[in-house]
C-alpha cells in the first residue's frame, strides 16, 4: 500500500482550498445583486471561457477508451464524472441551456 506524506496531503488540501476560493469568487460575481458594471462584464467574459475550459479539460481526461472504460478512473464509460457534468450542463433549469437557447434565437 502506498502512503502519502503529510506534507503532500497538506499541499493537496491547500491546492483544493485555493481552487474552491477561486470558484467561490466567480460565483460571487455571478450572484452579485447590484447591476453589473463594465468591469464586471469584462471579468465575466474572461471567466466564462476559463470555466468552460476547465469543464472541457475534465471531460477530455474522462474520455472513454476503445475498450469502453474511462481512461482516467477506469470505470465503464460514461463514468460518474462525465455523467455528473452531463447532468449539470444539460439540465434545462441551468443557465448553460438557457444561454445556448438564447444564442439560437434570431
Ligand atoms: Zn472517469
Amino acid at each position: 500500500m502506498t502512503t502519502i506524506s503529510a506534507a503532500k496531503i497538506d499541499a493537496y488540501r491547500l491546492l483544493q482550498m485555493d481552487l474552491v476560493r477561486h470558484l467561490e469568487e466567480a460565483e460571487f460575481l455571478a450572484l452579485k445583486t447590484e447591476a453589473w458594471g463594465h468591469d464586471d462584464v469584462v471579468i465575466a467574459r474572461e471567466l466564462i471561457p476559463d470555466l468552460v475550459k476547465v469543464i472541457h479539460s475534465v471531460l477530455m481526461q474522462h474520455e472513454g477508451t476503445w475498450r469502453g472504460n474511462c481512461r482516467f478512473c477506469l470505470k465503464p464509460a460514461p463514468c460518474p464524472t462525465v455523467q455528473s457534468i452531463h447532468h449539470i450542463v444539460k439540465d434545462p433549469q441551468r443557465q448553460f441551456v438557457k444561454l445556448l437557447d438564447a444564442a439560437d434565437e434570431p
